[in-house]
């Protein structure tokens, strides 16, 4: 049997351990290998993968400026996200992202404010995967009507309506570091476009709308719109994820996952009600703009970008 006074030492010695730990890391501090700047702050990210983070509180849309730059300067992405709270893929699934150049540190989880939250603590019932003679998207996790679904990590609520092509009740969010994650089939929404939440708030209620048999949370988690396997960041059974960091290389996504081609040798292209105009060389965004019937605040608004932003031949342009 351990007496108080084995305790006692042991106590002690473990606080020895970890001031004299914590002397080592400030002494020989880890090497830093990249760093991130964004609008408010900036990401470290160390030589054994950790890193520090702030959020931006001033959101604008885009999350991680840095990430949403470096995409969209690789020209072999035919690189559109904005923000809108009426659509649920802001790219329109143009995003080729299967011809992604680079590959890049996404970091997952931050374990000071936004450590990963279990939607919903229950039973996966279907995988990601080939499902019915097409892709499933998503995660399915086995619910009850009036169950509360909670949002996975720290982020901002994009959308939060009933959709018709299928998710019912959806709950979209994008986090600090660009992925979005989408909550469908609730019963019941908790939130509204734009609201801040924290990693485990409640985010809605689950339920059985839209195409669904059966009360279910089908849960995606989306980079740049086209979906990653959930299973590949999450570890549902053991409730916390495989890594802090997420390495994003074209391999992640699934061959293909970005098929649809809204380029048009006649100009701008619409579907489902946006619009799109594919950049020509001499373009300007006045006359582009002019072209076709809206104003450069509009198209700066509709793509995050701004009108000093330089244009890309090849890229498609939202203009409506
Ligand atoms: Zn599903």
């Amino acid at each position: 049997m351990r007496t108080k006074q084995n305790w006692n030492i042991e106590k002690m010695r473990f606080t020895l351990l970890f001031l004299f730990s914590l002397l080592f890391s400030a002494a020989f501090g880890q090497k830093i290998i990249d760093s991130l700047d964004t609008e408010d702050g900036k990401i470290l990210i160390y030589e054994n993968r950790t890193w520090t983070y702030e959020h931006d509180r001033n959101f604008d849309g885009i999350m991680n400026r840095q990430l949403h730059e470096q995409l969209a300067a690789d020209s072999n992405i035919n690189f559109i996200q904005s923000w809108d709270q009426d659509l649920c893929y802001t790219s329109n699934l143009a995003n080729d992202v299967n011809q992604i150049k680079d590959t890049f540190w996404l970091c997952v989880e931050d374990s000071v404010s936004s450590a990963f939250v279990m939607p919903f603590d229950g039973r996966v019932t279907s995988h990601y995967g080939w499902r019915h003679g097409r892709n499933h998207n998503g995660t399915d996790i086995d619910l009850e009507t009036g169950d509360t679904v909670r949002a996975a990590w720290s982020g901002k609520v994009r959308y939060a309506k009933y959709n018709t092509s299928g998710f019912g009740n959806l709950v979209i969010i994008r986090h600090y570091n660009g992925l979005e994650t989408f909550y469908a089939h609730l019963s019941k929404h908790l939130v509204v476009p734009n609201q801040i939440v924290e990693a485990g708030d409640p985010i809605g209620l689950g339920g059985n709308t839209g195409h669904s048999y059966g009360s279910h949370l089908h849960f995606e988690v989306r980079f740049y719109d086209i979906p990653i396997d959930a299973e590949k960041i999450i570890d549902f059974e053991n409730k916390t994820v495989h890594d802090q960091n997420l390495l994003v290389h074209r391999g992640l996504f699934r061959p293909g996952s970005s098929t649809t081609t809204l380029a048009s040798s006649s100009g701008s292209t619409s579907t489902a009600g946006a619009q799109y105009y594919r950049i020509r060389s001499g373009d300007t965004l006045s006359a582009i703009a002019a072209r076709n019937r809206t104003t450069v605040s509009k198209i700066c608004q509709l793509n995050g970008i701004r009108p000093t932003t330089v244009l890309q031949v090849g890229r498609n342009l939202r203009i409506r």
